[in-house]
């Protein structure tokens, strides 16, 4: 039986990290299999232990587990304690051990459009992705960053683990920013807008951690719409990915020659 690799969330179905991991273990001459998981809120902890009882070898996790996932692991890396979020799973020695590869997937990514030093950073959302990416954000000294969210209980939980950031209501939203970052998982209409051009001067950065199929995300289009520069999260996924697979297979793919439309081709 080949190795056997997957990831879980809910909704999963459109994941494109079983063609990414497919197309590095191809690169890799690697033969590994890996599908989607759909995780269920009552059941995932079980579901994670079935799959590494049946011989699973890693497990991505996505929205919504990442915080349950780093809760079940016996073993964590400083970047998942960090977060206190995890996105990568893998059993050693009989041990579940987590870490967490968003925050650098995205600072990967980003450094090919933008120099983070000095940046006033915004992040709307607080939760798994963001506790993710704000330890590696950080690191690249940024000027400050401020973290909007919908509900404040897990806004208060965030501050209270990294005191660093600022933190607002997302209805009730001020300042001014040079980089915003969608952390969300909601999907934006124009009547919900996500957020201001007052709260941007001329060529504000913008970046959606989801991505778009075969057209722009709602948040990117919004953005370009007020004059910003936009995209969205396909160079992250690829990144973070690579990294998992790292921890994996201890062997680093190539990741620049990837884009969406080639995936899909
Ligand atoms: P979580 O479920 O942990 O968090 C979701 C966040 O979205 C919460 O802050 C929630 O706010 C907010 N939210 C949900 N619906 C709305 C809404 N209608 N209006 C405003 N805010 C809303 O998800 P993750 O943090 O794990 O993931 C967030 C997104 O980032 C997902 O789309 C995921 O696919 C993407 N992602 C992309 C990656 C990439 O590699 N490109 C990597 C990681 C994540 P509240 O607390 O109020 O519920």
């Amino acid at each position: 039986m080949l190795p056997r690799f997957a990831v879980i969330g809910a909704p999963i179905a459109h994941s494109l990290s079983p063609m990414i991991h497919k197309a590095f273990a191809h690169q890799t001459q690697r033969a590994l299999t890996y599908e989607t998981i759909e995780g269920h809120e009552q059941t995932f902890e079980q579901q994670v232990c079935d799959f590494f009882a049946s011989g699973g070898k890693g497990l991505n996790c996505t929205a919504p587990f990442k915080l349950r996932a780093y809760a079940m692991a016996d073993v964590v890396s400083e970047a998942c304690k960090k977060a206190g979020a995890a996105n990568t799973l893998w059993m050693q020695d009989s041990q579940l051990h987590a870490d967490n590869t968003d925050g650098l997937g995205l600072v990967r990514d980003l450094a090919r459009y933008i120099q983070i030093q000095e940046q006033r950073i915004l992040i709307l959302g607080s939760g798994g992705a963001t506790r993710g990416i704000i330890h590696p954000l950080l690191h690249e000294k940024p000027k400050h960053i401020t973290v909007a969210n919908r509900s404040i209980k897990p806004l208060e939980q965030l501050h209270n683990d990294i005191p660093q950031i600022n933190t607002q209501l997302l209805s009730s939203l001020t300042g001014t920013f040079d980089l915003i970052i969608n952390a969300t998982s909601a999907v934006f209409s124009k009547d919900n807008p996500v957020f201001s051009g007052q709260l941007i001067e001329q060529a504000a950065f913008c970046y959606d951690l989801a991505y778009g199929y075969k057209e722009p995300t709602s948040f990117v289009l919004h953005a370009k719409n007020l004059g910003c520069h936009a995209i969205d999260g396909f160079g992250m996924l690829v990144e973070q990915a690579a990294e998992s697979f790292f921890l994996w297979h201890h062997i680093r793919p190539q990741t620049p020659c990837f884009t969406l439309y080639e995936m899909l081709l």
